[in-house]
């Protein structure tokens, strides 16, 4: 019957299937990459000698990982600028002779642009302003960005040339520092990412699709199939950047695409509604921008209120950032007059009690970011108070609460890893080796569904065609720890390998 069955057969791995993980006794796989689950018998019959038998003891097979919430351009564009992030020590010497070495291998570019200067920043090493960038490089413009996107240091020419002066006015949402000697800018500016954008040249198209390739290639080589781009910038000339990359891509990737709520007319005008397809780019959520700077909201109440009306009006739910309770707060008091299936937080890293509660009965779902807790959880401990410790990051009272939660990397803002995401989420283990919150630790399970089934729910993709591996035939990976066992040791230096090149 039916002849021999080409493929490999797995003994004895863990498998986890989108709902499950458990140790079962052997797994076919096809040429394809999909799967089949069952024990030896279901394929004995037919198993000829084509099919390879690999000793799979100690191994896990899971689908391939969403991460749910990338900014594609970002990331490539941080590919190209220098990274300054594995500087551990930054003395003034030392940033100095960096951003030497940056403008050398930048000397064509228009712009010498650096990243990766550590979030906090300002607790030790105020040292980084106008001032140490101008004796530096006088001559050319100079931007460096922190790690977390959330600040730009501008020497005197990048400020010339984005027409930053002292008498210009900060616009909403946007803060220039003042230095305390003189009240004069230090070119230290905080949430200026699209400000200036529109002000400093831009990286030349050729090479963004270039850093664009190296993003994907990059993002794919994590175990990575599906990708959300949660830019609140995205307009109709970001889609057709990525997707003039992106469907030429060579290898299996889809992106999510979430038009920027301003940018959400254009976006139906085109045609393009929520979950229609065009090539490798499905449209998601509208994105909202929302932060707070020391109490004072952007946007304000009508504005948001406005945006989720017109965002739900045109057949999109929303998707928000938003890190800090007060942001929660007006959110949840929206949405409970104005909620659409599927609309979701972007973040929601310090929750209250009463705020998971109402999320849960409203419907809510969260995209977090668990690696921050490595990246940044140290900073976090000696930083923070401990009742601000214990509203961090409430992965596992979210999902008591009923809440679908999702895992991201937000990259650039951590490189897109779910193996970091996967252990930081068991553990809740610092870089250091500190534990922060721990009582929102999950399970394996738990961690892999954060990174697949629930990521298919939370975008609003359709589930069947997105989780049953023989419909979609979905590409299967191999990694080289059984999770099923709960233990966590090596699981942050475990390399992805696809099933198909498994050898
Ligand atoms: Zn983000």
């Amino acid at each position: 019957m039916g002849g021999d069955l080409e493929g490999r057969v797995f003994l004895n791995p863990a498998v986890f299937d989108g709902f499950r993980l458990r140790s079962v006794e052997s797994v076919l796989v096809h040429n394809d990459g999909s799967i089949d689950l069952g024990p030896p018998a279901a394929f004995n019959s037919n198993l000829g000698l084509k099919t390879k038998k690999i000793d799979a003891q100690g191994l896990t097979l899971v689908p391939s990982f969403h991460d749910t919430h990338i900014h594609l351009l970002s990331y490539a564009a941080n590919i190209l600028s220098y990274d300054i992030r594995s500087e551990t020590v930054l003395s003034k010497e030392r940033l100095a002779a960096v951003i030497k070495r940056a403008a050398y291998i930048q000397r064509d570019s228009n712009m010498v642009r650096l990243q990766g200067l550590e979030h906090n920043f300002q607790e030790g090493m105020s040292f980084v302003d106008r001032t140490l960038l101008d004796e530096v490089l006088p001559d050319r413009p100079l931007v460096i960005q922190t790690t977390s996107g959330h600040a730009h240091i501008l020497n005197s020419v990048a400020m010339d040339l984005a027409g930053i002066g002292e008498a210009t006015d900060e616009p909403p949402g946007v803060t220039f520092e003042r230095t305390l000697a003189d009240g004069k800018l230090s070119g230290v500016m905080y949430e200026s990412g699209d400000y200036l954008e529109g002000k400093l040249p831009s990286l030349e198209a050729s090479s963004m699709k270039e850093g664009i390739i190296l993003a994907l290639t990059s993002i794919h080589s994590r175990g990575v199939n599906y990708l959300t781009d949660a830019t609140h910038l995205n307009d109709i000339s970001r889609y057709e950047l990525i997707s003039s990359v992106i469907d030429g891509f060579p290898l299996h990737i889809h992106l999510i695409f979430m038009p920027a709520v301003t940018a959400l007319r254009d976006f139906v005008e085109a045609g393009r509604t929520y979950r229609s397809t065009e090539g490798k780019i499905i449209m998601g959520h509208s994105k909202i921008m929302m932060t707070n700077s020391s109490g004072v909201l952007h946007p304000d109440r009508k504005e948001f209120q406005e945006m989720v009306r017109e965002s739900h009006c045109q057949g999109f739910p929303v998707a928000i950032h938003a890190v800090d309770m007060g942001s929660i707060d007006m959110i949840l008091d929206v949405l409970q007059d104005d909620y659409l299936v599927g609309d979701r937080i972007e973040h929601a890293s310090e929750l209250r009690d009463d705020q998971i509660v109402k999320m849960g009965h409203l419907g809510l779902s969260v995209c977090t970011q668990p690696s921050f807790i490595y990246e940044r959880g140290d900073a976090y401990l000696s930083n923070q108070s401990e009742v601000n410790i214990n509203s961090l990051y409430r992965i596992k009272s979210l999902m008591e609460a009923g809440v679908s939660v999702s895992a991201s990397s937000d990259s650039p803002v951590t490189y897109p890893d779910p193996m970091k995401t996967i252990y930081s989420a068991m553990t809740r283990k610092t870089k250091s080796g500190n534990i922060l919150n721990p009582k929102e630790g999950i399970s394996a399970l738990d961690s892999l569904k954060m990174l697949t089934t629930d990521s298919v729910t939370i975008s609003g993709l359709p589930t069947r065609e997105f989780q049953e591996p023989k419909i979609f035939k979905k590409e299967f990976l191999v990694l080289d720890i059984n999770l099923a066992s709960g233990g966590t040791n090596n699981i942050l230096k475990n390399k992805v390998v696809r099933i198909k090149d498994f050898q």
